[in-house]
């Protein structure tokens, strides 16, 4: 009988498949490649790998064009024209290394603080941050700052931990979740992954985000509030949750500060700060004692109202009662902020009563028993199943802090930080609030490594990076009156502050993966004029520039010499616990990416060059005695070989000398080997008993002591009240021997308010809102990651360009139409763009794509281009200064320095579309020196059908 020759479902497509770690954006998910030929064929997600269990977005999937892209940089290079003008020769490495090392070392030897090293999206900042250390320069961040550093210091100021990268919605059980500000950003499989399992089973998902776009548009519910006002929308929230008695007080106080007291004596040097034995241990006033006791006693029962009698006889409050006074108060009333907020009061009254019914009348209990940090076994974990997550929506706005403070508050209230259904925290979370790591820097000494690593936590005036005249040690002034808890620096003010030389002038910019004479800066025309800009002797203002990335971006033509890096998955690389780690909830991992093929090109991966670079600077830690280097086999030596303290290296998983360890080890030389066969990556799992109450579970605790992630099992304590902000605001009070500058003191006193409150963000305050009535921001597309993602050929058919959207109703208003073209304008200049409309936008905020936008010439994209001649950035309109621009003061949170991007005010108006171009335009960039010719049709995957 005839049969049909049966079909080859599939096909092999591959003559080898390797493991390793996406780097398409900042989620980092497991990826098998598969490669013919040498080449690679094919993307897949790792369905064992804990981030991404085998789901892959349309970006990973694009990792093909992202290593074959034309753009790649292949030699490296060495300025030759004018700066800017992007004329370069080829040079070898060997001369490359020796630019570098010669200038370097004259730096160190001099002023190392010269010397100011920034990087962009770096996933290897534990590295980074220490090369900078040793060489002895407090002159050191990547991009958070300009991300999302309120976010983050937010939370390990309040909890200890924060959203995205240090804790997670509980997916599994969770019934209502709140998202604010996010996205469809960071965490992005993990959180589409969480998102549809709260859909199975029915959870409400609430999005307050004045966009309707990603997450936001599968939401139960959008609250489309007005840009920089969640603050207020979320006291609003408190407001009604406390007039319910909707809180959780046994939880508040046995985790939070809720009954510590606070001194009332205005005027006095410590109002305001908590009231401490002679230990300098906190004092709350015990109920059933009748007696002031230590606040972290174990077996008291901490009055949480009330005024209560100091030995000095002085008075102190709980916080608890400063949390109620200042809520209940009617300027918190729903009626109160609605108007503001572009949220009906009815709206909020109704979130807060589902949140009070889902919180305690659908409490959740989990029949595992555990034991808190004094000994006390508990039966079972209660649950209030009320999630939260927060990202950059909140975070860019110079309110940011404060207001993801309040979002804290709000879920530490109903007892929901780290239960089952609650924010839960992703190990090595929660840390001392704040971790105890300071920043260095506060002296410098030519040949001398800083004393600590750059980027830490102040806890007052005495921890600030400033000289005994105040002035700023660090070039962008992290660390001053101006941005005192700037945990991750102020990169947007590198360019501007190295070319006014405020605080002084420097002699090398080192930048790694930070596209800043374009998206990744404010006011980028001026930033462009700033890296171009000479003195009276003709010296370059930033006298020298050294640059390192994989692509021809926008920042090479401003380089003095490039070092060329390699693709993703040509690379050695760690996802460290040391650094930003990959672990979930119920448990630690991290993950090491490693070459899947060998680069075709002459270039370098950036961490072996930079550790090359330490050994030729002859820098501590990177040397041996003899002179030698430490790491010959670069940056895969260093990870397996590297200790930042005894038996704690870069990698968790395989220590030892036989791998049978965790967490702690000595080196195991067959640890790279090990993580291959486990397909890239390590995790280990938590005990039941040890998942939930993490700061106050004895057995999480204690693990976590074991595994260095805390120096001691001690419990960690919620900072509802915090009282570093009230030392700063005590000190603009005149307290204090380390005192601010007068021009500073109303700032400080109004924002550093030791309870989260909300402010109209600053740029708002300093303009007339009558001339630039709308807010304009920029979102994160899905299909995008940054500028690397709009070069990239798949990626670029989905999105080649992008418009500015309006809301439809609004459009209407000014007689505007889809596609016509509009002039936006800001306090600090015009773009001209063309128009859509859409209905899912908060009616007063126009939006568009971030990173869409290309200069001419540059990504090695045809100098007509979409992305150039039609694409856009709204950075041309954000200025790095406040609108009063002689103070020089930055466009940032006043607390932590975060750029505020979102605070963005313009007006826009029908113009003449001319020749259908936007604006500015500036000149096409050549093409660059080496760069392969870019195809006009890309044929990729028609080899392998040869
Ligand atoms: S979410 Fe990010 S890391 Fe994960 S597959 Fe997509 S691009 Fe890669």
């Amino acid at each position: 009988m005839f049969r049909e020759p049966e079909a080859n479902l599939s096909p092999s497509i591959a003559d080898e498949v390797k493991f390793t770690t996406c780097y398409m954006c900042a989620c980092r998910c497991g990826i098998k490649v598969h490669i013919k030929d040498g080449q690679i064929r094919y993307i897949e997600g790792n369905r064992n790998h804990p981030v991404n269990k085998g789901v892959l977005c349309g970006k990973g999937s694009s990792g093909i064009m992202q290593h074959y892209s034309p753009a790649r940089l292949r030699k490296p290079l060495k300025r030759v024209g004018e700066r800017g003008a992007g004329e370069f020769v080829e040079i070898e490495w060997d001369e490359a290394m020796e630019i570098a090392r010669a200038r370097l070392d004259r730096i160190r030897r001099s002023d190392p603080k010269k010397l100011a090293f920034f990087t962009g999206r770096d996933q290897s900042q534990s590295l980074t941050g220490w090369w900078a250390m040793q060489f002895g320069t407090p002159n050191f961040a990547a991009h958070g700052g300009f991300c999302s550093v309120n976010m983050a210091a937010a939370g390990l100021y309040t909890i200890g931990g924060s959203f995205w990268e240090f804790g997670e919605p509980d997916w599994e059980r969770s019934k209502y979740l709140l998202m604010f500000g996010v996205a469809e950003d960071h965490d992005s499989n993990p959180i589409k992954i969480g998102l549809g399992k709260l859909k199975a089973r029915g959870a409400k998902i609430v999005s307050i985000n004045p966009i309707r776009t990603g997450y936001a548009a599968i939401s139960d519910e959008w609250i489309g509030l007005t840009p920089g006002t969640d603050g207020l929308f979320v006291l609003a929230l408190v407001h009604e949750l406390l007039k319910a008695d909707a809180v959780d007080l046994d939880y508040l106080v046995r985790y939070a500060n809720a009954g510590w007291l606070v001194i009332k004596a205005p005027g006095e040097a410590d109002d305001g700060l908590f009231a401490r034995d002679a230990d300098g241990d906190p004092l709350s006033f015990d109920q059933r004692a009748g007696a002031l006791a230590k606040a972290t006693a174990a077996e008291i029962a901490p009055a949480v109202v009330g005024e209560f009698a100091l030995p000095d006889g002085r008075k102190a409050v709980p916080v608890f009662h400063l949390i109620a006074e200042r809520y209940l108060d009617e300027s918190y009333a729903p009626e109160a902020v609605a108007q503001r907020c572009g949220v009906s009061a009815d709206a909020i009254r109704r979130i807060a009563a589902e949140i009070a019914d889902v919180a305690f009348n659908q409490a959740i209990e989990l029949d595992v028993p555990w034991t808190d940090w004094a000994g006390r076994r508990h039966e079972t974990m209660r649950g209030r199943p009320v999630a939260m997550h927060a990202m950059r929506g909140i975070s860019a706005h110079s309110n940011g802090f404060q207001t993801c403070r309040a979002i804290h508050l709000l879920q530490c209230l109903i007892g929901a930080v780290d239960c089952p259904g609650g924010f839960r925290y992703k190990p090595p979370f929660p840390k001392p609030i704040p971790p105890a790591q300071k920043p260095a820097g506060k002296t410098t000494a030519p040949c001398t490594p800083l004393d600590g690593m750059p980027l830490g936590f102040v806890m007052g005036p005495e921890d600030l990076l400033i000289d005994s005249d105040g002035k700023a040690i660090r070039i962008d002034k992290a660390y001053t009156w101006e941005a005192p808890l700037a945990a991750h620096g102020l990169m947007h003010m590198v360019i501007s502050n190295a070319w006014a030389g405020d605080p002084y002038k420097i002699d090398t910019l080192l930048l790694y993966m930070a596209n800043m004479s374009w998206n990744s800066s404010m006011n980028t025309a001026r930033v462009m004029e700033m890296l171009t800009d000479k003195d009276e002797t003709g010296e370059y203002k930033i006298p020298y520039i050294i640059y390192s990335d994989a692509y021809a971006s926008e920042m090479v033509a401003y380089a003095d010499l490039v070092l060329p890096d390699t693709t993703y998955l040509e690379r050695w690389d760690c996802i460290s616990l040391l650094d930003r780690p990959i672990c979930d909830a119920d448990g630690p991992a991290d993950a090491i990416r490693q070459p899947v093929v060998e680069p075709d090109r002459d270039v370098r991966a950036f961490q072996s060059v930079l550790l090359d670079l330490g050994a030729r600077l002859q820098l501590p830690g990177m040397t041996r005695e003899d002179g030698a280097p430490l790491y010959p086999g670069g940056y895969a030596d260093y990870i397996v070989n590297h200790e930042r303290s005894p038996s704690i290296g870069p990698l968790a998983g395989w220590r030892g000398a036989n791998g049978g360890s965790e967490g702690r080890g000595a080196v195991n030389p067959a640890q790279l080997d090990a993580y291959i066969a486990n397909e890239c990556f390590w995790r280990h799992e938590l005990e039941p008993k040890q998942r939930f109450y993490k700061f106050a579970n004895k057995d999480y605790l204690e693990f976590a002591a074991y595994m260095g992630f805390i120096a001691k099992p001690e419990p960690i304590v919620m900072q509802l009240y915090g009282e570093p902000l009230q030392k700063f605001r005590l000190a603009a009070l005149g307290h204090g021997p380390i005192q601010p500058p007068e021009s500073m003191r109303e700032t400080l006193k109004s924002a550093f308010d030791p309870l989260p409150f909300w402010y109209a963000p600053r740029e708002e305050a300093q303009i007339d809102r009558r001339r630039y009535p709308l807010h304009a921001l920029t979102q994160r597309p899905m299909i995008m990651y940054h500028s690397w993602g709009s070069q990239n050929a798949w990626l670029r058919q989905i999105l080649g360009r992008n418009k500015l959207y309006v809301a439809t109703a609004k459009a209407r208003e000014l007689g505007l139409a889809d596609d016509d073209w509009v002039r936006v304008t800001s306090h600090n200049g015009s773009i001209k763009v063309q128009i859509k409309t859409m209905d899912g936008v908060n009616p007063e905020t126009v939006w568009t794509w971030n990173a869409i936008g290309k200069r001419a010439g540059a990504w090695n994209l045809a100098a007509d281009a979409p992305e150039a001649r039609k694409g856009f950035l709204l950075n041309h309109l954000i200025s790095e200064l406040l609108p009063n621009k002689h103070q020089r003061r930055s466009n940032s949170d006043p607390i932590t320095g975060q750029a505020a991007w979102f605070d963005l005010c313009v007006r826009i108006e029908k113009c003449d579309p001319g020749d259908e171009t936007s604006e500015p335009q500036f000149p096409a960039l050549p093409p660059l020196v080496g760069l392969v010719a870019a195809p006009s049709i890309n044929q990729f995957g028609a080899q392998f059908k040869r």
